[in-house]
Order: structure tokens, then C-alpha cells, then sequence
């Protein structure tokens, strides 16, 4: 009978011992799948991540860090963040010590935003969050150079716009009150005044319409994007380029009697119209262009080739930025404020394209598209 209770009794202990092993087992478990989970999230993010324990000893780093802090390996996990700075003379680890320190101090998040270069190229945002009463501190490292570059390059475009609008308000206003003042006037400087008068408007509006486009290029952040021929958009922007220039010569060379895309044609057209546009303004006139359009199996490529003025070999990597002239006081006289290879440039890019121009002064100017078929 003892025994049989002993029995008894050990069972459910045994039940139990069995259970708790199971639990022991699953909370261990559910431990590596949350430290997993912890990691994968840490190494998911675009920031880097460090923490460091109460005396300032890196307790953890994530890879963005690593790469954020050109380390090349993790050889500073459990080394104190000022000896670190001293060993590397890094001034990021000298911030991160600071700012690891103030936080610890004032026992609440510090931030700091500092430039690495001495052009303040790279700059990167530094927050300090202190945890567990202050036994630990977590540092997060953001990379805040393209923002900033962002910002740089808002600033630039809105001073780069307000002084191409400024010049033709200016002038205009000039001749106004010209007119105004002028007691009497001859018919023949009148109208003379009154053609730069509308020369400057004209100026103005193209300078207008390429801003908006510029805008709603950017804006938008893909094209409406459908099947379309290649050589009947090619087509219709020689169309209009032969209705307002109608002396020009332009030659079409082709592989093929269809070349299907995939584009938004009414963007694709407007590129290749600034591209003739471009080829006429800069050449003598009448303009002699050559189109050649080649496709391949996975590319098509679109060459416009003229016999105009060139562009000096320093200058062709430059001449798709924005507001980027060779001669400013030329393109202002044919109405041009640096825009037109931007916008067309744009285009291309929202295309999965490639652009880009060969060039020899006196001899001529080469533009290359290459777009993917379908
Ligand atoms: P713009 O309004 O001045 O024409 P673009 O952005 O269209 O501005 O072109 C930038 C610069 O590139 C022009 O100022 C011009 O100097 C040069 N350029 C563009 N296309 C040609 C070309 N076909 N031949 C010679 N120069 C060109």
C-alpha cells in the first residue's frame, strides 16, 4: 500500500517535472526566437544602432552602424566608447562619448547633428536614449547627408528660378516705363520696343512651363506608362519641330519598321522634341539632323545627331543639370535658361534609360537614348 502511494505520489511529480523541462524548454525557445526577432528588426532598419551599458562599454552594434562608423569589424563590442575615441582619434566616437555622457547626466534622449566633411557633405543625426534607470544607453545613428544635399539643392533651384524670372521682369519693366516717360515716339521704335517687350514675355512663359514640368516630374513618382511605338513617337516630335523650323533637314535611319515600348509617349515625345529643338537652336541654319534608331533584342537605342557649334569636351557631363548653360548670354538670346536637357534627362531616368551626348566643336553633337523594349 506505501509503495502504491509512493507510487501515486510520485507520478504527478514526475508529470510535473516532465511538464516544467517542456516549459523550461519553451520559454528557452521562445528566448532565441525573440533575440532573432530582436536581431532581424535591428539589422532591418536603415539606422544604425549601438548601446552601450552604464560605464559607456559597447555592449552592441548592428551592421548599419558598423558601416556608418567604417569599422570593419566588431572588435569594439565590450571596449569603453573614450578609449575607442582615443585609439581612433575618431571625432564621431569623441561625439558619441558626449553625447553618451549628457544623456547619462540629464537622464533623458540628447540629439546631435554633426558634419563629418570639412564641406559638410556627410552629416549624420546622433541620438542618445538613456534605458533601465540608466543602466544602459542606446545611440542611433542616421545618415542626414542626403536630406541635407535635398535641402542645399531646393535652395539653390528657387535662387537659380527667382533669377531667371527676375532678369525678363526687369527688362520688361524697363521698356514700360520707356514708354510711359517718352513724350513722343517714332512708330519704328515703338514697335521696337514693344517686339523686346514680348520677346521677354515669351522667355518668361518658357521659363514658366519648364518650371512646372521640372515640378511635375518630380512630383510624381511614376509616368503613365503603356505599350507605344517607339518610331511613331519619334515621329510626331519631328512633326512639330519641322512646323515651327520648316527649313530643317532631318535624315531617318531604322533596323525596324516597329520598335514597341513601354513609355509614357507624351513625356517621350516632349525629350525627343527638346533634343531637335536643342539640335536647331545650335546650329546654322537650316539644320541638318540625323535620327538613327537601332533596336536589339533588349534595347533600342535613339541617336540625334546634328552639325551645329559642339560643346566643349569639360562641358558635356555637365550640361543635363539643371540651369546649366555653355553660354549664358547665347542661350538667353535663343530663349533658353539651362532646363531643357534637365527635363529631357528626367524623362529618360523615369524610363529606365540612359542618356547621355558626344561632342565635337564646330563639327557637331551627338545625343545617345538607349530605353528597354518590352
Ligand atoms: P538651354 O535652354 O540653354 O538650351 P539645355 O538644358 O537645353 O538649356 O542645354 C544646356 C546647354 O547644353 C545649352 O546651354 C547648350 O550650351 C548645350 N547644348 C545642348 N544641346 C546642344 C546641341 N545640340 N549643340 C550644342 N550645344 C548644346
Amino acid at each position: 500500500m506505501a509503495v502504491m502511494g509512493m507510487v501515486i505520489y510520485l507520478r504527478p511529480l514526475r508529470k510535473n517535472f516532465f511538464e516544467m523541462t517542456d516549459r523550461a524548454k519553451l520559454f528557452s525557445r521562445r528566448g532565441e526566437v525573440l533575440a532573432a526577432e530582436k536581431k532581424a528588426i535591428l539589422e532591418s532598419i536603415e539606422e544604425g544602432v549601438l548601446t552601450c551599458d552604464r560605464e559607456g562599454r559597447i555592449t552592441y552594434l548592428n551592421s548599419h552602424a558598423q558601416t556608418l562608423l567604417k569599422l570593419q569589424n566588431t572588435s569594439i563590442l565590450s571596449k569603453k566608447l573614450d578609449e575607442v575615441a582615443a585609439s581612433v582619434e575618431s571625432q564621431l566616437f569623441f561625439e558619441m562619448q558626449r553625447l553618451f555622457q549628457r544623456a547619462k547626466a540629464e537622464g533623458e534622449r540628447t540629439r546631435s547633428l554633426i558634419a563629418l566633411e570639412k564641406d559638410g557633405k556627410v552629416s549624420l543625426e546622433m541620438l542618445a536614449v538613456p534605458y533601465a534607470e540608466g543602466h544602459g544607453t542606446c545611440i542611433v545613428l542616421r545618415d542626414r547627408s542626403n536630406q541635407k544635399r535635398m535641402v542645399e539643392m531646393g535652395k539653390e533651384f528657387i535662387a537659380n528660378a527667382s533669377h531667371e524670372l527676375r532678369t525678363p521682369i526687369t527688362i520688361i519693366r524697363g521698356f514700360a516705363e520707356t514708354l510711359q516717360d517718352l513724350q513722343e515716339i517714332s512708330e519704328e521704335m515703338f514697335n521696337s520696343i514693344l517686339g523686346k517687350i514680348i520677346r521677354n514675355c515669351e522667355r518668361m512663359e518658357i521659363l514658366v512651363k519648364n518650371l512646372l514640368t521640372l515640378a511635375d516630374l518630380d512630383a510624381s513618382s511614376s509616368l503613365s506608362m503603356k505599350e507605344c511605338d517607339l518610331l511613331s513617337v519619334v515621329g510626331s516630335a519631328c512633326y512639330t519641330m519641322l512646323n515651327l523650323a520648316p527649313k530643317t533637314h532631318i535624315e531617318q535611319l531604322q533596323n525596324v519598321d516597329e520598335a514597341p515600348i513601354l513609355a509614357d509617349g507624351s513625356m517621350l515625345e516632349l525629350a525627343i522634341f527638346n533634343l531637335l529643338k536643342n539640335a536647331v537652336k545650335y546650329s546654322p541654319p537650316p539644320a541638318q539632323i540625323k535620327i538613327t534608331i537601332l533596336a536589339s533584342e533588349e534595347v533600342v537605342e535613339v541617336q540625334i545627331e546634328d552639325q551645329g557649334m559642339g560643346i566643349p569636351e569639360e562641358e558635356v557631363s555637365k550640361i543635363f543639370d539643371r540651369f546649366y548653360t555653355v553660354d549664358k548670354s547665347h542661350s538667353r538670346q535663343l530663349g533658353g535658361a539651362g532646363l531643357g536637357l534637365s527635363i529631357v534627362k528626367t524623362i529618360i531616368d523615369k524610363h529606365d534609360g540612359k542618356i547621355w551626348a558626344t561632342s565635337n566643336i564646330g563639327i557637331g553633337t551627338t545625343f545617345h537614348i538607349l530605353l528597354p523594349r518590352i
